[in-house]
């Protein structure tokens, strides 16, 4: 039976204060849900305990943890907002109301748009915790995928792949991306995800011995040069980043180097290119594989120096240098930097929120670490990028006018009243957006509700509108529709329905 003990725990040491919202969170949360319950047939509170463990073991902050508990609340238990506020402050609010508006986008769209998708999923959210809670929720949802019917699962799944994964990718927070990439794999491409396992594991049975024999020799080389104080660990590809790979080679495992990997983990940057020195001492690296990723981090800030060898039994490994710290934040990424000190002072719905999750902060409880620096190159860019852009909003303007030209200059995201999203040409008018949900919709058009008023059917569509199209049975296509219309898929619709009239 779950118990608010082993979050709180995982969180230790924690204020008392702390301990309490938690505990409380806990039992609120499972009093709103009770009665609930999962496709699985779970009680539904098991997936809150679930989201906030997954939280606590990123070690997110005591209000990120508990808005995970509490972040279900106000869509599937009906809790007024009021109430969270009154409880747990207005900073919880917040963060349960992003998870709630991020979760009622459906991210549906023609696969060359999935990186606005992606940089709209980004840019709804606010706040970079908000995120982060929306995607251990959906760790949790895709743990538990095969409950769902299955109608549900490829399109839940794909999502994933396409959008949450490049996310927590980008945010750097691989402990995520590759939960995330484990599950969701299988569900879209079950046979892809069978071949790959199947490769994978006679790759491996080839390769364990001599891992281990290797692992000997590296200990044994490294101690002869006076490194005594690594850790030494190795890290298996994950079947979804070796499809992609396969991929792009042709399916010739042969060609694929890092599918383990070795890491030394050590204490200083110096040591670390000791240790490749030492490394390329006593065995022969591979021309054109030897990557320092110090001198020049990764765009998502990944740091550490690559190197391949041949270990001497007859295959080639890459082994993976780098300090503690810059292992902490390849697993954690930006995760690593916002657990913040959360004072009353925090001013929500300040644009320079967002920023201020992702600076770097000094963990309440650990004395020994100076006051680090704020240091913006730690920030990936495309976030950069982001922040700029919220930044640049000093009135509350409109999220259309926010998401400005250079990200959606061709295309415009206009959602159902459900809020799945679709992608459209800029000057799309509601015909467009109609044909494109399903023919029969745009076929019987007879009114349309943009932002819940009334409009005409050839107005322009903006980013971010939300349109209801009203149907009725004796609607017909015109000749006007044709001439309002902007897609080709809305254009060749009506004209197959005139000739179809004609008749
Ligand atoms: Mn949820």
């Amino acid at each position: 039976m779950e118990n608010a003990k082993e979050i709180i725990d995982l969180l230790s040491p924690l204020s008392k204060k702390d301990a309490r919202m938690i505990a409380d969170a806990f039992d609120f949360s499972k009093k709103i849900h009770d009665g609930q319950k999962r496709f699985s047939g779970e009680p539904y509170f098991n997936h809150l305990y679930e989201t906030a463990k997954i939280l606590a073991e990123l070690r997110m902050s005591p209000i990120t943890v508990t808005a995970g508990l509490l972040h279900d609340s106000l869509e599937d238990a009906n809790v007024k907002e009021e109430k969270i506020e009154e409880l747990f402050g207005e900073e919880i609010l917040f963060l349960v109301k992003g998870v709630t508006k991020l979760g009622k986008i459906k991210y549906r769209g023609v696969e060359r748009h999935n990186e606005s998708l992606r940089k709209l999923f980004v840019a709804v959210s606010q706040d970079i915790r908000v995120i982060i809670i929306k995607l251990a929720d959906r760790l949790h949802n895709m743990k538990t995928l095969q409950h769902v019917p299955q109608h549900k699962q490829e399109r839940i799944a794909k999502e994933t792949l396409e959008i949450y994964i490049p996310v927590a990718y980008r945010l750097g927070i691989r402990k995520l991306s590759r939960s995330l990439e484990d599950v969701s794999f299988s569900f879209v491409y079950p046979k892809e995800y069978e071949q790959t396992k199947k490769i994978l594991k006679e790759k491996r049975k080839e390769d364990s011995g001599k891992l281990e024999k290797f692992q000997k020799s590296i200990r044994k080389g490294l101690a002869k040069n006076g490194v005594t104080n690594f850790n030494l660990d190795y890290r298996v590809k994950t079947l979804y980043s070796l499809y992609r790979k396969l991929l792009r080679k042709d399916w010739d495992v042969e060609k694929i180097y890092d599918i383990s990997a070795l890491r030394i983990i050590l204490s200083d940057v110096d040591e670390c290119y000791k240790v490749l020195g030492i490394i390329h001492g006593i065995w022969r690296p591979l021309p054109g594989r030897i990557k320092d990723y110090i001198a020049f981090p990764k765009p998502n800030g990944y740091q550490a120096l690559h190197t391949t060898i041949f270990t001497g039994y007859g295959n080639v490994l890459e082994v993976q240098i780098k300090t503690k710290k810059m292992h902490q934040e390849a697993e954690y990424g930006v995760a690593s930097h916002i657990y913040y000190k959360e004072s009353k002072k925090t001013k929500i719905g300040s644009n320079l929120l967002w920023i201020k999750r992702l600076l770097p902060f000094k963990k309440p409880f650990d004395k020994s670490s100076k006051e680090k620096e704020i240091n913006y190159d730690d920030i990936p860019s495309w976030i950069k990028e982001l922040v700029e852009y919220q930044t640049l909003d000093k009135n509350k303007r409109a999220l259309e006018e926010d998401l400005k030209e250079d990200f959606f200059q061709q295309r415009i995201f206009v959602f159902t009243p459900k809020g799945d999203v679709t992608d459209l040409p800029i000057d799309s008018t509601p015909i467009d957006f109609a044909y494109a949900i399903h023919s029969e919709i745009g076929n019987r058009i007879s009114g349309v509700k943009v932002n819940r008023k009334m409009v005409a059917i050839n107005s322009q569509l903006k980013n971010g509108d939300i349109v209801e199209i009203i149907t009725s049975k004796s609607s017909r296509p015109s000749q006007k529709w044709f001439e309002y219309a902007k897609t080709t898929t809305a254009k060749k619709h009506i004209k197959s329905a005139l000739q179809e009239q004609k008749k």
